[in-house]
């Protein structure tokens, strides 16, 4: 059979894209490698899959299917060849001399009209440019094919400018062969040193490191007599654990691979190992760690979860397939029906995306919740690493927000040595209560000690004792678990009489408190007016003289402090004072008030309850110096 070059024109289209690649579309030009092995990949996976058919195939050409990556530093080239299904020249004048995917010619116009090099980047993100890529880094290319059952070879030949030439040629293998004529070394344009072994490894590890078929390289060795030996080594680990049914998965394998991806030294936690057939194939393999890294809660955190398209690695860190507050989750997503080209910005508007970032969520939160229900101390020390994490999902995802407060774990006035969660607090609920209790502060003994929880204690009701920053948050927005609304002890007023069978206050005994009252309250309202808003009378203490509460929507300090420390500007939150009428000191302060309302000693006595309420509750003082000396005063003048 005779040679018969001819030169053919690319289509329009395909030329336009050409110069786009080429013209710096990608600031990352090792992607190269990654299309072109994935080429190869696809090659192999074609044969080997007519070969199942076709015995002739199978004997003849179907062994010892694999890639290799040959290096040429005199011809500066570096040839990419697999032995797989091939091309016929029509093959080849259609698939790499066209664009023949619907829809490009339009798409390329928007890429015209785009103003920067990521909306380009973007767009062309909807498809593959695969085997143009090579043109980034080379000026010219040599593909050379046979199909795989017949006799006759093709080269193809293009600088990617607006030409290429088309040659029959004889005794080629089958498979294919793509030669890069490589561009100079470029580090400005992003252009590394595709001649070296070092880095054609690196990228082929980060890349390519789970193409099912073995990626083999020549390498030159020099002996220990210094003479220079030939070895062939397989670049990849092909171990691609996610691609494989679950029970032919070891439980060492899968340690051994997470270890890998998160460079974690202690085994997971759990392993979630899924896959969804349908309209939308994919295929996961998540982790939940035993241990939080150091960073969890830095800004800088990154997610866990690595995109790979058909075993090819796309990206790290990708925030479209986990949300926020699972970053801590490891793992791979494959999804089979992506471009490799796809970009972060593509995939957060893809719907079918968004539909497997929902079932991959509600998998992690099911396995957490089989976790708490059958190995209870297993799930305790998975929240203790992970809890606050889980708590920001209460506030950053609405949709799972059920899910996530059945997971909730927080400690309580039940038992100081058990954390109990949101559904035994209700089952232990007293008759007729039915809102679950809690008070937020910065530790469990400023808590415990705090005087709202004086009567609860009394009365016998469990209240949660909340003390991470997040949980000043979630409380807010969280409406209610069970239909049992969440309520601070902090806030609003509490009646708790009622319910308590005792010393049951009659509206009688209430009327007349008021009416004894009256005249001090409003006083005390004024008197310390720079630091309240109110002060009223408390049926929520026994042995304390004041607490201070606020209103149901009113910030608490914890949280005032918090949005000042990340530098918002918020006015001064006053809240309530709120006085036991029982108590001594508050009693001999009324009939003061009554017989001598304008000694100066009384307005400073004020001053002094309100702030000893602050520190009760774990407060600042606005002018410790101030206290100390109205303190100073008044304990020397009774000695
Ligand atoms: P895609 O891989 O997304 O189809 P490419 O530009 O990478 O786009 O490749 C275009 C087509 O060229 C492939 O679909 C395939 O049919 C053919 N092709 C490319 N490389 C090879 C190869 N090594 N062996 C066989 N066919 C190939
Ligand atoms: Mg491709």
């Amino acid at each position: 059979m005779g040679s018969s070059a001819e030169t053919l024109e690319f289509q329009a289209e395909t030329r336009q894209l050409l110069r786009l690649v080429i013209h710096s579309i990608y600031s990352n030009k090792d992607i190269f490698l990654r299309e072109l092995i994935s080429n190869a990949s696809d090659a192999l996976d074609k044969l080997r899959l007519e070969s199942l058919t076709d015995a002739d195939l199978a004997e003849t050409d179907a062994t010892d299917l694999h890639i290799s990556l040959e290096v040429d530093p005199d011809a500066r080239t570096l040839t990419v060849r697999d032995n797989g299904i091939g091309m016929t020249r029509d093959d080849l004048v259609d698939l790499i001399g066209t664009i023949a995917k619907s829809g490009t010619a339009g798409l390329l116009e928007k890429i015209k009209e785009s103003k920067d090099a990521t909306t380009a980047e973007n767009l062309i993100g909807q498809f593959g440019v695969g085997f143009y890529s090579a043109f980034m880094v080379a000026d010219k290319v040599t593909l050379r094919t046979r199909r795989a059952g017949t006799d006759s070879g093709t080269q193809w030949e293009s600088d990617g400018e607006g030409t290429y030439e088309i040659q029959t040629v004889d005794g080629l293998p089958t498979g294919t062969s793509v030669t890069l004529h490589l561009k100079a070394e470029d580090s400005e344009d992003g252009i590394a040193d595709y001649l070296s072994e070092s880095k054609i490894r690196q990228i082929v590890k980060r890349y390519s490191d789970f193409i099912r078929w073995p990626i083999r390289m020549a390498a030159e060795r020099t002996d220990a007599e210094g003479a220079a030996t030939h070895e062939i080594a397989t670049l990849n680990s092909m171990k691609a654990l996610w691609a494989r049914p679950r029970s032919e998965v070891t439980e060492d394998e899968y340690s051994e691979f997470y270890q890998q991806i998160s460079h974690d030294w202690m085994p997971p936690a759990e392993t979630i190992h899924m896959r969804a057939e349908g309209t939308f194939e994919y295929e996961a393999l998540l982790f939940l760690p035993a241990q939080a890294p150091f960073d969890l809660f830095s800004r800088e955190t990154k997610r866990g979860v690595q995109l790979y398209v058909k075993r090819v690695f796309i990206m790290d860190d990708c925030e479209a397939l986990m949300p926020n507050y699972l970053r801590f989750v490891k793992g791979v997503v494959d999804a089979h029906d992506l471009s490799l080209n796809v970009s972060r910005e593509i995939l957060q508007h893809d719907r079918q995306i968004r539909g497997v970032r929902r079932r991959l969520v509600k998998k992690v939160l099911g396995a957490i919740k089989t976790m708490q229900s059958k190995d209870t101390e297993r799930y305790a020390t998975l929240w203790e690493q992970f809890g606050r994490a889980l708590k920001e999902g209460l506030v950053e995802d609405a949709d799972n927000a059920e899910a996530l407060l059945e997971l909730v774990s927080a400690a309580s006035t039940h038992d100081p040595d058990r954390t109990t969660t949101l559904r035994e607090y209700v089952q232990r609920m007293k008759d007729g209560q039915d809102t679950i209790y809690y008070l937020t502060g910065e530790s469990r003994a400023t808590v415990e000690n705090s005087p709202h929880m004086e009567a609860f204690a009394a009365k016998g009701y469990e209240v949660l004792i909340l003390t991470d920053p997040i949980d000043e948050v979630w409380v807010d927005q969280v409406p209610a678990f069970d239909g049992h609304r969440l309520q601070s002890i902090a806030k609003g007023q509490v009646d708790l009489d009622e319910s308590d069978d005792g010393e049951k206050a009659t509206d009688a005994d209430k009327a007349q408190r008021e009416q004894d009252f009256a005249a001090l309250l409003p006083w005390l309202t004024t008197t310390l007016s720079d630091h309240v808003k109110q002060v009223r009378l408390s049926s929520r203490l026994t042995t304390s003289a004041a607490c201070i509460v606020g209103d149901a929507h009113d910030v608490t300090p914890t949280l005032e402090k918090m949005y000042r420390a990340m530098g918002q500007q918020i006015p001064p939150v006053k809240r309530i004072l709120e006085l036991n009428p029982t108590h001594p000191l508050i009693a001999v302060l009324r009939t003061a008030h009554d017989t001598k309302a304008d000694d100066p000693a009384l307005a400073e006595i004020a001053e002094l309850i309100y702030g000893s309420a602050l520190l009760a509750e774990g407060g600042d003082l606005p002018d410790p110096a101030r206290f100390t000396r109205l303190l100073t005063d008044r304990l020397t003048s009774t000695l």
